[in-house]
């Protein structure tokens, strides 16, 4: 059994933040022992030449010894990793030393998230203080000749809010200021997947009428980041589009690939990354299975989920958990990710 590449992301310490529009889930911080990275990768290493290991999948950089993580990761992986475009504010504003880190590393530009005002801000991270501190964290990177690019996730609930961005951007003056060092500003909006914490915002997903309620400043900038054309296409379909699509399409699928990423959570179990970790999705746990174990029942579809998806046709899967009459907007493959989460639910209640 032999892999392109395996990547694998534990999940050391967790976040600070409790985002309600989390796909990974919220759950309580774990504190792992950094020798697991070590064996963990050695568990993987027969499975592949190209092993790749991170100490996060939730928010990076959380804990203190974040430097020695990095190159702990790096070491161990087969070509060095990268530090990806997301930062830890929460660590922005604590550790003066960080964002030098980030430039040392060849860092360029770093995504942000807001809500929209002060108060819908700290709602949706979960933590109050959280909307200062971001604004803190865009001066620090600007400081430090990083551009910040600011992503805000919108409902029915925050949308009226988006005309705060509007202004924040230009009160801050982001684009001039990131155009003096060379910088380039940007900013998109979409709603994210319907999974883990998100999927709790379902009632309130956007509908095709809600489109209007975005400020052409701030959909060209989306259209920008993602490539699109109309808005239409970065918020997708109406639920009961894809409910008549999807309600005539017998297909199974098979989600296994040759390069797959992994995440491990704080207790040892192992998800493939597809959508929120869930039970329904766990490989095994590395206390009581061997890495191979792990991979053998990723490669077998042997998960509920994994199974499910490959046994039961997609007209049938939405059938049962498909509301036809809904406009909410869905991307086709969040929505069937939707789908197949809330059928296995379904299954084990
Ligand atoms: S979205 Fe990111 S920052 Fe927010 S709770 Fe999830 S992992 Fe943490």
């Amino acid at each position: 059994m032999k892999f392109n590449e395996i990547t694998l992301c534990l999940d050391m310490y967790g976040c600070p933040n409790r985002c309600k529009h989390c796909w990974l889930g919220v759950t309580s911080n774990g504190n792992m022992p950094v020798s697991e990275l070590t064996d963990i990768a050695e568990q993987f290493r027969p499975f592949t030449d190209s092993l790749q290991i991170y100490d996060w999948y939730r928010e990076p950089d959380y804990r203190d010894n974040y430097r020695e993580l990095f190159e702990l990761c790096s070491r161990l992986s087969d070509k060095p990793i990268k530090h990806f475009e997301l930062v830890s504010f929460w660590r922005l504003v604590r550790d003066e030393e960080y964002v030098k880190w980030l430039s040392s590393l060849g860092l360029k530009t770093a995504q942000l998230t807001l809500f929209g005002d002060e108060e819908a801000t700290d709602f949706y991270v979960g933590r109050k203080g959280a909307y200062k501190e971001i604004l803190r964290s865009v001066d620090i990177l600007i400081e430090n000749k990083i551009t910040p690019r600011i992503q805000t996730f919108v409902n029915k609930n925050n949308i009226d809010g988006l005309s705060h961005i509007e202004e924040l951007i230009e009160r801050h003056d982001l684009y001039n200021r990131c155009k003096s060092f060379g910088g380039e500003f940007s900013f998109f909006l979409h709603q994210g997947s319907c999974d883990g914490e998100n999927e709790k915002l379902y009632d309130v997903r956007l509908t095709p009428e809600d489109m209007a309620k975005i400020p052409p400043s701030l959909e060209a900038c989306t259209l920008r980041h993602f490539g699109k054309n109309n808005i239409a296409e970065v918020f997708g379909q109406t639920e009961q589009s894809l409910y008549n699509e999807l309600v005539t399409d017998n297909s199974t699928a098979d989600i296994v690939n040759g390069s797959p990423v992994f995440y491990i959570d704080k207790d040892f179990n192992v998800y493939p990354n597809i959508t929120a970790p869930a039970a329904h999705w766990c490989l095994g746990n590395l206390k009581e299975q061997s890495a191979e174990d792990v991979l053998r029942t990723y490669l077998e579809n042997k998960s509920s989920a994994q199974h499910t998806r490959m046994t039961v046709p997609i007209c049938d899967i939405v059938r049962v958990c498909g509301d036809k009459d809904s406009l909410r907007l869905f991307g086709r493959g969040d929505y069937i990710d939707f789908m197949l989460n809330k059928f296995c639910r379904g299954r084990t209640l």
